[in-house]
């Protein structure tokens, strides 16, 4: 009861907007993600390859998964079948790595590109510059099987909401400007995965369409 009322009240709050909610429930047991589903919730994220595998093999098989978490190269293989969108793309090895799976499973598998924009030095991704590079080179182009769907950024973990807000809108900046260039043929700027449980309502507001909430929907993780 208390995971679909969490549910309904950020639904509420994304109401209107094309910013769709993805419920992300790493560490948590399947029961809850079957609570979560049974309550019309799609859309699940995971940062963790084994784990999803395995909640994705026990669970309903419309489950939509989400990876949002730094991925090693030697896991990729573990959600190629399945995985519906990899967020966390933040380097050309990891997205060649994928790119060789998806042959192996003959998909095409879609992704975005993480972009840094915290101030912190230990967020994973590509910057600005590296991601303007990209679209102009031919590197992505080799990737038969990858389709880029967007971007996807972390804000710098803080109080202070002017910072977060900046953070967004620099981002958002970046997928306009993106969107408005000829872009590689894989490349499409369609979606903008930012905010999650304390800064989602920032990031709707800077254009987000993919939020990725979890203590807010499932209460605090127990890392035990
Ligand atoms: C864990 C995680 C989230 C969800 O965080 P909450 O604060 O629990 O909402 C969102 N995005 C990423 C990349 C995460 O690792």
């Amino acid at each position: 009861m208390k995971i679909k009322n969490n549910l309904k009240g950020i639904k509420d709050t994304l109401s209107g907007s094309n910013c769709q909610l993805i419920a992300v429930s790493k560490t948590h047991p399947r029961e809850l993600i079957q609570e979560a589903y049974d309550a019309g919730q799609r859309l699940f994220g995971e940062n963790k390859a084994q784990e999803m595998a395995s909640k994705h093999a026990a669970l309903p098989k419309d489950i939509q998964w989400h990876m949002i978490g730094h991925l090693q190269t030697n896991k990729v293989k573990y959600i190629a079948p399945f995985v519906d969108l990899i967020h966390s793309i933040d380097s050309i090895k990891l997205l060649a790595e994928v790119n060789k799976q998806a042959i192996k499973v003959n998909r095409k598998i879609s992704c975005l590109l993480q972009v840094y924009i915290a101030l912190e030095e230990t967020k994973f991704g590509f910057d600005s510059a590296e991601v303007i590079e990209l679209m102009s080179s031919n590197s992505l182009s080799e990737f038969s099987n990858i389709e880029i769907k967007g971007l996807m950024g972390m804000a710098t973990f803080t109080e202070d909401q002017q910072q977060i807000r900046k953070e967004f809108n620099a981002l958002a900046e970046l997928f306009a400007q993106l969107k408005a260039q000829p872009l590689p043929f894989n490349v499409q700027m369609k979606e903008l995965s930012m905010g999650m449980s304390s800064d989602y309502k920032i990031a709707l507001e800077a254009g987000s369409t993919l939020v990725r909430v979890g203590t807010t929907i499932f209460g605090a993780r127990n890392y035990n």
